[in-house]
């Protein structure tokens, strides 16, 4: 075996053996950390507790982004609920104009007189919330609000709304991490990362 060939081998055994995401190009930068994420998240049970406190509390999870909020949460509310969850998303995502939103899943949501929680992960221009809720809306519940794990500032907003229970206010930067993704990556992540160029 020649040195080159030795080198070539160490770089493959080397590869293989990292995590896919140390591999990658792309630097994250700490945001919020996942003791952070935890103390808010019982802060914020804890109000959505004394809310629904005579309640019927249907969690609709929007998918993907909500999974780890949605997972934290429940275990940190002290009541009965019910979960329920919709896919939402824009056509165009990839780049091209966004569309008009699709919820899959909307159907089968039994709400009628029923009190709505629409939990999701990011609300950014908040198209995607106010339009989900809209289209609940028509099913009559009894009350419907929501309840985001960031709220991005600085961002030229599609309305007024603010949901009722935010747990981080930050700017307009694309983030992962704690169930967001870039290209269905980084959901993992126990905490919020900025996602930078290198
Ligand atoms: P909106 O409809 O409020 O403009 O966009 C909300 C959706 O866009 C979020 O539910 C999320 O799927 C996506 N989004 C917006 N900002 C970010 C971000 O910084 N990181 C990730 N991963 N997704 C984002
Ligand atoms: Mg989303």
């Amino acid at each position: 075996m020649n040195i080159r060939s030795i080198i070539l081998t160490i770089c493959l055994l080397t590869a293989a053996l990292l995590p896919a995401e140390s591999m990658d190009p792309l630097k994250l930068r700490p945001l919020i950390t996942k003791e952070e994420i935890a103390s808010r998240l019982k802060e914020t049970a804890r109000q959505i507790s004394q809310d629904y406190a005579e309640k019927d509390l249907v969690v609709v999870m929007v998918l993907k982004g909500a999974l780890c909020v949605v997972a934290d949460l429940i275990r940190e509310l002290d009541l009965p609920l019910d979960i329920e969850a919709v896919q939402c998303s824009s056509y165009g995502a990839r780049g091209t104009q966004r569309g008009a939103l699709q919820v899959i899943g909307e159907e089968r949501l039994q709400i009628h007189n029923r009190d709505v929680l629409v939990v999701d992960d990011i609300f950014d221009s908040g198209h995607t919330i106010v339009t989900l809720i809209e289209k609940l809306k028509e099913k009559h519940p009894s009350s419907i609000k929501s309840c985001v794990l960031l709220y991005k500032n600085d961002v030229e907003k599609a309305t007024d709304y603010r949901p009722e229970y935010v747990l981080f206010d930050i700017k307009n930067e694309f983030v992962v991490g704690y169930g967001l993704d870039y290209k269905e990556r980084y959901r993992g992540l126990p905490g919020i990362y900025v996602l930078e160029s290198p």
